[in-house]
């Protein structure tokens, strides 16, 4: 048996990752030349996908590809992105974060499991498939977008050039779960988690106007003031909590796992929905942003100078709104709870929550997790609430079932070095998640 180090996913994993392919919101800042080169590294790497599937380039340096199976009618979609976040400075990376240079039998470097790791779980499955003749019972559309991290175009173009072609997909599967290790404490085995739905990301302007003036003669309650004092009222008055059915059936798979006082309590979590609900409230602002809709102050603008007051203050709120609210309903908890008819509340982008996938007695979710049981067999699989967003929200526009899993172990120190310093891959966590990817692709139903 060679070393998973010598399997050609791992030497694929790694001329992707020394292409710096980070994107900008300003496209005009987008290092071309490093994209133009991250789609060679692919046609090298994948001939067989280049010369036998119909590959289309859009929006820049975006894929969607299409490998025809026996039939059409239950069509999936794979999905990944080619773009990185940047790297700021080399602080705190061991290793160079573009160098994707092996140590203790992980790859290092941006992108590793964000997302280039997941993209090469696909394209070497497809790779390997293509080269044993494989034909697919269904059609298999890969869709490799180019700008996720800057919530760019190139995914809604996809959905839009799906749609133009009259595709319907049954399932969608994007970056989002993994098979986490470490990820609930009290329980020892990994949990494979596959999202079913996403927070909605909605920003919003409080701005609020006066007279300002001078500051050696300060007047009362000005603009700066009503914007603190809103911040502050938000802050206090958060939105009422509710556990999504997803999140209550991951607790309850969970349960047999624990230690024996949860066990019995998270057994009984639908009738406990209030109980745990509150537990989760009070255990920290992970599991508290599992509960709710949270409100993040971020931006703030008032005066430029000391010695002036503002006649403008402006408050920037990022939004993650919760499965169970509508973005209205969030707008009408703010203007309560801001009360105050002088600051002005401004929606910037009304991204609301995606809707929930199936997931009980749903043969394409448990397609997914059959393989998740026989690749990661010492994994408890279950459907959870992604908190953060992916492009995979555009898809729910075509498709009623999307999924987002990435069949990567990941410690809890990995999943923390996702946007941050030192993210790694394991070079066999690469290779069972190139396994699981082909066995997904064998087993879809005629
Ligand atoms: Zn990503």
């Amino acid at each position: 048996m060679a070393s998973p180090h010598q399997h050609r996913a791992v030497s694929s994993l790694q001329a992707l990752v020394q292409v710096p392919s980070v994107s900008h919101p300003d496209p005009a800042l987008v290092d071309t030349a490093a994209f133009d080169q991250l789609l060679d590294v692919l046609r090298e790497r994948y001939p067989l996908i280049h010369e036998r599937l119909e590959v289309t380039r859009h929006s820049g340096h975006a894929l969607l590809i299409r490998w025809a199976g026996s039939s059409s009618d239950r069509p999936v979609v794979l999905m990944a992105h080619l773009d990185v976040v940047p790297v700021e400075g080399q602080g705190g990376w061991t290793h160079p974060p573009f160098g994707a240079e092996i140590h203790d039998g992980m790859v290092h470097g941006r992108g590793t499991l964000d997302d280039k790791g997941q993209l090469v779980t696909i394209c070497e499955a497809v790779e390997g498939l293509l080269a044993d003749g494989f034909v697919p019972a269904q059609d298999v559309w890969l869709s490799f977008g180019c700008d996720e991290e800057v919530s760019g175009g190139s995914a809604p173009e996809a959905v839009r050039l799906l749609r133009e072609r009259g595709v319907r997909p049954w399932f969608v599967l994007d970056e989002g779960g993994a098979v986490a290790h470490g990820a609930f404490p009290g329980v020892r085995a990994p949990v494979a988690v596959v999202g079913v739905a996403e927070k909605g990301t909605t920003d919003v302007r409080l701005v609020a106007q006066g007279r300002g003036g001078h500051a050696s003669t300060p007047a009362r309650r000005g603009p700066t003031w009503r914007i603190a004092r809103a911040i502050q009222r938000i802050e206090a008055h958060p939105m009422p909590a509710s556990l999504p059915d997803a999140t209550v059936e991951l607790l309850t798979r969970l349960a047999p796992h624990l230690p024996a006082p949860l066990r019995s309590l998270m057994s009984r979590a639908d009738r406990l929905r209030p109980a745990l609900t509150r537990a989760l409230l009070a255990a920290g602002p992970e599991p508290a942003a599992m509960a709710r809709t949270t409100v993040a102050a971020t931006t703030l603008r008032g005066s430029p100078a000391h010695n002036v007051i503002a006649t403008r203050a402006e408050a920037g709120l990022n939004i993650r709104v919760a499965v169970t609210d509508t973005v209205e309903d969030v707008l009408t908890h703010l203007r309560r709870t801001v009360k105050d008819p002088e600051v002005s509340i401004e929606v910037l982008d009304a991204g609301a929550p995606s809707p929930v996938s199936p997931y009980l007695d749903e043969p394409a979710f448990d397609l997914i997790t059959g393989a998740v049981e026989e690749v990661f067999p010492d994994a408890i699989v279950s459907p959870y609430v992604m908190m953060a967003a992916t492009d995979s929200r555009h898809f729910t526009a075509i498709c009623d079932r999307v999924y987002r899993f990435a069949p990567l172990r990941m410690t809890k120190e990995q999943r923390e070095s996702i946007h941050s310093y030192d993210e790694r891959v394991g070079c066999q966590d690469l290779v069972d998640g190139v396994a699981w990817t082909r066995l997904l692709l064998e087993r879809l139903p005629r």
